[in-house]
């Protein structure tokens, strides 16, 4: 993964905004086209929604918990990752619950995760990609043909920008530049999530290692050390239903961790001799942004009057399959030279 060095008149022949998985796959795709290309992602890392947070003993995928792939695109990059030991699959006992009986989910051979953490498969891209993190980008301006992109007292100008923020962050970049874009941004509404990440001095008494959960503040809960090489600590994420995020989006930590814990204590509890076992660790991030209400289908939207790209996940059905597709759509709106 390159990094810039801090130069304040660096020039390229697209500029991405986002380091997530459309950026990336976008940015090695024109990269290796022969395309001079900038990402700038506002976080420490790559990843955006498919993260990964470590702490000494313990690493939680607490965004994307594993993906599907179902497009010949991301099958083709999937057996790559999997040759390289970036992806593997979580063959393990998967169940939905409904507020009342444990439903076997059928998981073999279909979902998959990035090892050793969800991250993996961003940070593989990212690698001869040239990006700068920690790097929020504030204004971007359109003038003289070219667009100007200013974070943090530095700027950037190319021929051609992609924005792969949300749509609302996207809408609030662009204001004063004229696109034509906006109606179709304004029609995507994110939903929120509230993730909390819990640590447990022993393992608890729970023979599934994913639950979807259809009753109660929860909708998923994730065992982590079930996922190739990961601790095996006892470590799980949570994740809030959608409605219930919204009504709690501006709740304080203490009180979204125990609410959700004490729901996960009754889905444990329900089993014959479940039960929670003591803490020892609590994390709870707010993704503010998790997943499109009614995603669009049209892989990337293009303002070609003004060299612009908007994709995301948003833009092809949400998940981490959508935005793979969002990226390569993106790479072909901005250089046609590329093949499908
Ligand atoms: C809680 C949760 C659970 C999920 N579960 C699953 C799942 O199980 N399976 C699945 O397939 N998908 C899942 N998803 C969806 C999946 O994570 C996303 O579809 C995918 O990761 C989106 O990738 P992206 O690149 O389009 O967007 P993002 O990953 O959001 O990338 C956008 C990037 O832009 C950066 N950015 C934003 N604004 C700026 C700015 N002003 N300046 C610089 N950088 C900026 C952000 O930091 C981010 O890194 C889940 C998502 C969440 C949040």
């Amino acid at each position: 993964m390159r990094r810039m060095t801090n130069d304040p008149g660096f020039h390229c022949d697209v500029l991405i905004v986002g380091a997530g998985l459309t950026g990336l796959v976008c940015a090695d795709r024109l990269r290796r086209a022969g395309v001079t290309v900038q990402v700038l992602e506002k976080s420490r890392g790559a990843g955006g929604r498919m993260a990964t947070r470590r702490t000494d003993a313990y690493r939680f995928d607490h965004g994307a918990q594993y993906f599907t792939a179902r497009s010949p695109e991301l099958k083709r990059q999937l057996e790559d990752w999997l040759g390289r030991g970036v992806a593997a699959a979580w063959d393990v006992p998967l169940a939905a619950f409904d507020g009342d009986a444990m439903r076997p989910v059928d998981n073999r051979g279909q979902r998959f995760v990035g090892t050793p953490g969800m991250n993996a498969l961003a940070r593989d891209l990212a690698e001869d990609v040239t990006c700068e993190f920690q790097c929020r980008v504030e204004s971007v301006e359109r003038g003289g043909g070219q667009w100007r992109i200013r974070a943090g007292g530095r700027q950037w100008t190319a021929g051609k920008l992609l924005l792969t923020t949300p749509p609302e962050q996207a809408t609030q970049l662009l204001a004063g530049t004229g696109t034509c874009l906006g109606a179709e941004l304004a029609q995507v509404d994110m939903r929120p999530c509230w993730a909390v990440m819990v640590a447990f001095e022993s393992p608890a008494v729970f023979p599934w290692d994913g639950l979807f959960i259809n009753r109660g503040p929860l909708s998923w809960a994730s065992r982590m050390g079930s996922r190739p090489g990961r601790p095996e600590a006892e470590a799980w994420v949570l994740h809030a239903q959608p409605d219930w995020s919204t009504t709690h989006l501006e709740s304080t930590t203490e009180a979204v961790e125990s609410a959700l814990l004490a729901a996960f204590g009754r889905v444990i509890g329900s089993v014959p001799g479940g039960s929670m076992p003591n803490r020892l660790l609590t994390i709870s991030h707010r993704w503010r942004y998790a997943l499109a209400r009614d995603p669009l289908q049209v892989g990337c939207l293009v303002d070609e009057s003004l060299g612009l790209v908007v994709a995301g996940a948003w833009c092809s059905g949400s998940r981490v399959e959508g935005a793979y597709l969002s990226g390569l759509a993106a790479a072909r709106a901005l250089n046609p030279a590329i093949s499908p």
